[in-house]
């Protein structure tokens, strides 16, 4: 009884906080733009990718919206570990991020240089580090001879790239580098949209209503690219994304984005951006394999 009471109070106190402070959006794309976004990337691997890599498809798929699946409320209001942990993993708000601090070494290091307060997001080095499991169990796959034991580092394998597709995609999402990530914020004298709205508008109810895997595929037209500077990699596609903060909040100030948007511009901008997504997570796979080699 004594628990049940003191859990029912962990529960209201966090609950009354999510309140205050709001969640932040963080279902970039919701389950349907990370679902297509890791299909179309599979599709767009070279034929040399490992075979039980590239067959692995559905199951890549279905971890792209992973980590969104960690931050179940339920969850989070028995203990808040898991999600204040991993949360700040989904963004970089790159207005926020001092002069320096993201040359970094590790994600520790960028911390300290930030100081207190709300991280501006972790989005960058969660990518590179699971980018680097990759590539390591890649290393590890080319030599083991024993089968059984090869066939395990092939599950981590799956499911690290499954979980590092969701940050990679969910960085393709222009709303996800950003201090404007769900309204404008501060001075507006363009007008864009203000108040929470926009960030679920934009990636969840147009994308999953207006896009389709047939959307993506024929802008996924560049072949492989190896990254040879990782870091450097993952810091342009954020930036390339960034860049693209303020057209999405015109495109949605001159008409709103939502299930019902009926526009060719608002389409094509989600479609390249989810693109883009599949795009880097097809060259960040591809690149993990091919540098793991000795
Ligand atoms: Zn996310």
């Amino acid at each position: 009884m004594k628990s049940a009471i003191s859990l029912a109070t962990v529960f209201c106190l966090v609950s009354a906080s999510y309140l205050i402070w709001g969640p932040r959006p963080v279902e970039a794309w919701g389950t349907h733009g990370h679902e297509i976004s890791a299909r179309a990337a599979v599709l767009a691997l070279p034929s040399a990718m490992p075979a039980f890599f590239r067959d692995a498809i559905d199951q890549l798929t279905y971890l792209n919206p992973e980590p969104d699946r960690w931050r179940d409320a339920r969850e989070a209001a028995l203990d808040p570990a898991l999600d204040g942990a991993y949360s700040p993993g989904h963004y970089l708000d790159l207005e926020r991020v001092p002069e320096g601090a993201l040359d970094n070494d590790d994600r520790h290091g960028f911390a300290r240089a930030v100081g207190d307060g709300a991280p501006p997001g972790f989005a960058s080095y969660r990518m590179l580090e699971l980018f680097q499991r990759l590539r390591l169990e890649f290393r590890l796959w080319r030599t083991e001879g024993d089968p059984r034991v090869r066939g395990w580092i092939e599950q981590r394998i799956v499911n690290d790239a499954g979980i590092l597709g969701h940050y990679v995609t969910d960085a393709a999402n222009p709303l996800h580098t950003t201090v404007h990530f769900d309204g404008w914020a501060g001075e507006n004298p363009q007008g864009y949209a203000t108040g929470r709205g926009i960030h679920a508008r934009f990636e969840t109810e147009f994308v999953g209503a207006r896009l389709t895997l047939d959307d993506i595929v024929p802008l996924m037209d560049r072949s492989a690219e190896v990254w040879d500077d990782p870091r450097r990699d993952v810091l342009d596609h954020i930036h390339d994304s960034f860049e693209l903060v303020e057209p999405l909040y015109r495109l949605d100030r001159d008409l709103p984005f939502d299930e019902s948007t009926d526009s060719e511009p608002h389409r094509r901008f989600a479609a390249e951006r989810l693109a883009a997504g599949a795009l880097a997570l097809r060259d960040a796979w591809w690149s993990a394999w091919v540098t793991s080699a000795p």
